[in-house]
């Protein structure tokens, strides 16, 4: 067994030189600001790269990345990248982005137990009881990608509901939050139509934005 990982240096000076020569004085570039437009709070899959999948550089994008993309009250970790993000980077955009096939997800849907974690996604699990009438609606196959979408909205209007956003929003901060979704099976990024820029527009965008997810997972004609 291998100790080192001197694939991953050769991969990394291998990259580190690319950019250098795709353009020269990147690096010295990037030391000297970062004033990202976007602030990424996404889910801590391997298979959901934020900086890839939106072809930004490094320094384009600030991210925060964990187990089904939660936003939590609570949560000192995402409550400080949002604080940094707003207030000192001042991001135009926060942008919430869940995918489909989620472990997280799925393993909140179905009371599986993953682990520590379990604890993490009792927070999901509150989604999935808040919507629980409606999700046994759809079919099951479509049931996770379902719970997915309802999730990020959720996610965003938690945004929303932050005290950073908020004052933002009060002293007339121009911050504009959004929830997407990822297909892990095409690599495509869907809206899914929840774009707030104030506080008083959350309420009709969160209603409008879970009766979209409703009516893109109809309940089947009964037979
Ligand atoms: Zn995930």
């Amino acid at each position: 067994m291998t100790t080192q990982l001197d694939e991953l240096f050769d991969n990394n000076r291998r990259w580190a030189a690319k950019v250098e020569s795709r353009s020269p004085g990147f690096f010295t570039n990037l030391l000297k600001q970062q004033a990202p437009q976007y602030l990424w709070i996404g889910c801590a899959d391997r298979r959901v790269p934020a900086n890839e999948l939106v072809d930004l550089l490094p320094g384009e994008l600030f991210v925060h990345r964990n187990v089904a993309n939660a936003v939590v009250h609570s949560d000192l970790n995402c409550l400080s990248v949002m604080q940094f993000a707003t207030d000192l980077l001042k991001v135009k955009h926060i942008i919430i982005v869940g995918h489909s096939g989620c472990g997280g997800v799925n393993a909140a849907l179905k009371d599986l137990r993953i682990g520590l974690a379990d604890n993490w996604i009792r927070h999901v699990q509150d989604v999935r009881n808040r919507h629980a009438t409606w999700l046994e609606t759809v079919p099951a196959l479509q049931r996770a990608n379902a719970m997915c979408e309802l999730n990020v909205v959720e996610q965003a209007i938690n945004v929303c509901q932050t005290t950073i956003v908020q004052d933002a929003w009060q002293r007339g901060q121009e911050l504009v939050v959004h929830a997407w979704v990822y297909g892990l099976h095409n690599g495509l990024l869907q809206d899914l139509e929840m774009t707030v820029s104030r506080l008083d527009d959350a309420g009709v965008a969160y209603e409008t934005a879970i009766a979209a997810v409703r009516s893109r997972y109809p309940a089947p004609a009964p037979a």
